[in-house]
């Protein structure tokens, strides 16, 4: 007889703190944890905005709160941390997502442009991770997953300097981190996004989003959900031996290797 398996929602009771969640792709993420019975906290700094995002998600059956905080202030992104044990009784997957992406040409980047996109990409991962550490450390599958980007790690684009800079920080700091956590048993990943409909892409053009469909082989943008898959199976107990790793969601929009080869 066949032996029979055991249907189960790999996330079920785990708890997951998302930056960057009310909107856009961390708001994707959200949706994809809690649909694998994760409970979500979701942070970021509009508290209308995220309450709004976590009332949907328990309207749609999730098990989802918000709380507001600042992943460039420690002592906020350590108070939300609390939130997340206080509320649900435990914190086992750091989503580091929270990130902007103003663009200014190499020419005119001003050196406070540069530290602002530092401040929140590259400096808002690290203070998150901090944060959640010492929850982390308790949960038998610590799991951070930190959002970067195809811009910086692999691709170029004009505009975009400080940017794909402080994107290509985060793999950096991903590389490192995954050896010092590892005494933890803490696994820390990167997915590596192309081009998503979020409202912060809709905020660079409707130019700009008709450029980038043209030039991804599967011929639409990305969605939220997307990511949240990718997010979600390094989140899984499944990924358990997968560290210091990325993973490019993108519908191919890195391979082509001239302009009529997408
Ligand atoms: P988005 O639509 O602009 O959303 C960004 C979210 O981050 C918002 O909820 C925002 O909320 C929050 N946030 C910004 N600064 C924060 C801070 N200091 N502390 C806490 N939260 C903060 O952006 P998105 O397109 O979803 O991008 C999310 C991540 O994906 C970013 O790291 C971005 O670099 C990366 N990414 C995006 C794309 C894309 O095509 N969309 C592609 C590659 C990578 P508040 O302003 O209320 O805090």
């Amino acid at each position: 007889m066949t032996p029979r398996f055991r249907v189960e929602h790999s996330l079920n009771g785990k708890v997951a703190l998302i930056t960057g969640a009310a909107r856009g792709i961390g708001k994707g993420i959200a949706r994809t944890l809690a649909r694998c019975g994760a409970n979500v906290l979701l942070v970021s700094r509009d508290r209308a905005a995220g309450e709004k995002a976590a009332a949907e998600l328990c309207d749609a059956g999730g098990r989802a709160a918000f709380h507001s905080g600042d992943v460039t202030d420690l002592a906020s992104m350590r108070t939300a941390a609390e939130k997340a044990v206080e509320r649900y009784g435990s914190l086992d997957i750091l989503c580091a997502n929270a990130g902007i992406f103003p663009s200014s040409s190499l020419v005119e980047l001003t050196g406070d442009q540069w530290d602002e996109v530092f401040k929140v990409n590259a400096k808002g991962t690290l203070f998150s991770v901090q944060a959640s550490l010492p929850f982390l450390r308790k949960s038998n599958a610590g799991r951070i997953v930190v959002t970067s980007s195809i811009t910086g790690p692999i691709t170029g684009f004009p505009g975009w300097s400080h940017y794909g800079a402080s994107k290509a920080a985060q793999i950096g700091f991903i590389r490192t981190a995954a050896i010092e956590l590892s005494q933890y048993g803490i696994t820390i990943n990167a997915v590596l996004p192309g081009n998503i409909e979020t409202e912060g892409l809709s905020e660079l053009g409707e130019n700009y989003r008709r450029q980038m469909i043209n030039s991804i082989p599967l011929k639409r943008l990305g969605t939220p959900d997307d990511v949240g898959f990718a997010v979600s199976f390094f989140a899984s107990p499944e990924a358990g031996f997968i560290t210091g790793q990325t993973l490019v969601v993108d519908g191919g929009q890195v391979l082509p290797e001239s302009l009529t080869a997408s």
